[in-house]
């Protein structure tokens, strides 16, 4: 199944739902990051939310999810725009845990204290940023809780990422679901009792379950429209220029240094690990005083 999203409102407009397959994606971010599988399903999942958020954009809208915890992946990064193209990175690749009650201990590799920074470049003059405490660190449990407590949108979130014997993705994806102004109360209970019925995201995308279909089970008896649907796609968009920018803000002392001790620079994308190389030259121009 192509990595894709399908995002619906029920027909008296009081209830959002989006749902996404994202494993072909989650498998890209593993080969370019080179993560251990704990490392793996914590950044699917950040991806996978990220997917979810961003089918809320429009035109050159951005959004960034990040989250900075006390456990050993320290940072994880993932953005998205409004066409459907992602990207992820995180600071350290390797979480190296053992598995907690059987399961990958997500929650220990980022760590249960730290932050989830919300980042929205809506095309303003300042991009919007929101920040959470981390609420259990599962990554599913924290965006709920960001957009509910933050946005003040009631939401669920879902979100799960399974891996094969040898570490690839089986499957990953995940849905949410938004009661929006004048949702009716009782529909809310109904759906929290659906939800809990389902079995769990990765289970169903495996038995070819499409996001359609998910959403159908989520909504049924409760009429719908679709949205928008949407492909997802691996892209990064780094540059040539935008690593210039970046290697001018270092500062003329540091710039003389890659001079003097490489003649050069390499500057790795800590998203795509395309390697950028610049000559000493070149460094020379970008000095300030140059
Ligand atoms: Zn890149």
């Amino acid at each position: 199944m192509k990595d894709h999203l399908v995002r619906i409102l029920s027909k008296d407009g009081s209830l959002r739902a989006m749902a996404a397959v994202t494993t072909g994606l989650t498998e890209t971010v593993r080969r370019k990051q080179g993560t251990d599988p704990t490392a793996t399903v914590a950044l699917g999942r950040l991806l996978a939310g990220a997917a979810l958020m961003g089918s809320l954009l429009k035109g050159d809208q951005r959004l960034a999810l990040m989250i900075e915890g006390g456990g050993p992946l320290q940072r994880l990064h993932a953005e998205t725009d409004a066409h459907g193209h992602l990207r992820a990175s995180l600071k350290n690749p390797v979480a190296d845990l053992p598995p907690k009650d059987g399961r990958f201990d997500v929650a220990g590799a980022i760590g249960r204290a730290g932050f989830l920074h919300v980042i929205k470049d809506l095309g303003l003059k300042d991009p919007y940023r929101g920040m959470v405490q981390l609420y259990t660190s599962e990554v599913a449990e924290d965006l709920a809780y960001y957009l509910t407590t933050s946005e003040q949108v009631p939401s669920t979130v879902a979100l799960g990422v399974s891996l094969e014997t040898d570490g690839r993705i089986g499957a990953s994806g995940g849905f949410m679901v938004q009661a929006m102004p004048g949702c009716d109360e009782a529909l809310l209970p109904l759906l929290e009792l659906r939800l809990q019925g389902l079995p769990p995201t990765t289970t169903l995308l495996q038995q070819g379950q499409t996001p359609t279909a998910i959403l159908e089970q989520l909504f049924e008896g409760i009429p719908f429209t679709v949205q928008g649907e949407i492909d997802l796609d691996f892209r990064c968009g780094c540059n040539r220029p935008q690593i210039e920018a970046v290697l001018k803000g270092v500062g003329q002392d540091e710039l003389q240094e890659m001079i003097e001790k490489d003649n050069g620079a390499a500057v790795t994308c800590e998203y795509c690990k395309e390697q950028y190389l610049f000559s000493g030259e070149e460094l020379e121009a970008m000095k300030p005083n140059a």
